[in-house]
């Protein structure tokens, strides 16, 4: 395996030149459902957490960003969906946090396989299996060069992972939360761009219009707390080949809500 990643040591390859990224230190969200495919019927398409993974490793190795992944769990369980069926809300909510839980490894041991260093940090705690989220801990992970993957979302129920997303990202002291889409959407348009073949994309928008225009990029309460935090957040199409990287380095693609 070669090691892309500052732990390296002797066998790593030189550092490769570095453009200047816009972004020092990102959270990228990623939805569950970006790591399935409809041309497999595995809840975890290999294929496809494959191409991402490969698209982070490179990214955080030539552009020396600093990346914490919040990743969902929406291609295995959401709460609501148990609901539905019945289900207690918070055991239901506990079951999808715990689905997060095995994409995060899904993706570390895909991003680790290209060569970067990862560490999965779980908002409940997994002493077996990885480690607890600890703020300082996730900041020194990142100064060391190493990918962080939020688990577990913020390990309480009635939340989905765009909040804790956007909380981690204050905590960690990030410039930005990418907001990666798998819907074939590449930003935030006036109207759903899949029903209506006129609207029109917005390259910038403010807080307070999604929230007055019910734009659901993400959830409400991510949103208020971006507002409240100064924290912008980039909406992307996540499929697109090279996006990831386009979007850490900051380049003029997506829609980016601040
Ligand atoms: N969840 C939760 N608290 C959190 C994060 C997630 O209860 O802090 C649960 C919730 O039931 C949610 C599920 O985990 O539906 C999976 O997360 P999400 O729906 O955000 O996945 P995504 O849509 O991003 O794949």
């Amino acid at each position: 395996m070669t090691t892309l990643g500052p732990e390296g040591g002797a066998g790593a390859p030189a550092a490769a030149p570095r453009s200047a990224p816009r972004w020092g230190r990102a959270v990228l969200k990623l939805s569950g459902e970006a790591l399935a495919s409809d041309s497999s019927e595995e809840t975890i398409d290999a294929a496809t957490v494959r191409r991402i993974a490969s698209e982070i490793a490179e990214s955080v190795y030539e552009l020396g960003v600093q990346l914490a992944v919040m990743i969902g769990g929406g291609n295995i369980w959401r709460g609501t969906t148990g609901q539905g069926g019945g289900l207690d809300r918070a055991t239901s909510d506990t079951m999808g946090m715990l689905g997060t839980v095995i994409n995060a490894l899904a993706l570390q041991d895909a991003i680790e396989r290209e060569g970067q260093p990862t560490r999965v940090l779980s908002a409940i705690a997994m002493a077996e299996v990885c480690e607890p989220y600890i703020r300082r801990r996730a900041i020194r992970h990142l100064e060391k060069g190493r990918v962080v993957i939020f688990a577990a979302g913020m390990g309480n129920p009635y939340f989905t992972t765009d909040t804790p997303a956007a909380l981690r990202a204050a905590e960690i002291e990030a410039e930005v939360i990418l907001k990666g889409t798998h819907s074939g959407v590449d930003g935030v348009y006036d109207a759903d761009p899949r029903l209506h073949p006129d609207a029109k994309r917005f390259d910038e928008i403010g807080f307070m219009e999604v929230v007055a225009r019910d734009l659901r990029v993400m959830d409400l309460t991510a949103i208020t707390f971006c507002k409240d935090n100064q924290l912008p957040i980039l909406v992307f199409d996540l499929m697109s080949p090279g996006n990831i990287r386009s979007a850490l380095a900051g380049e003029p693609i997506g829609t980016l809500i601040r």
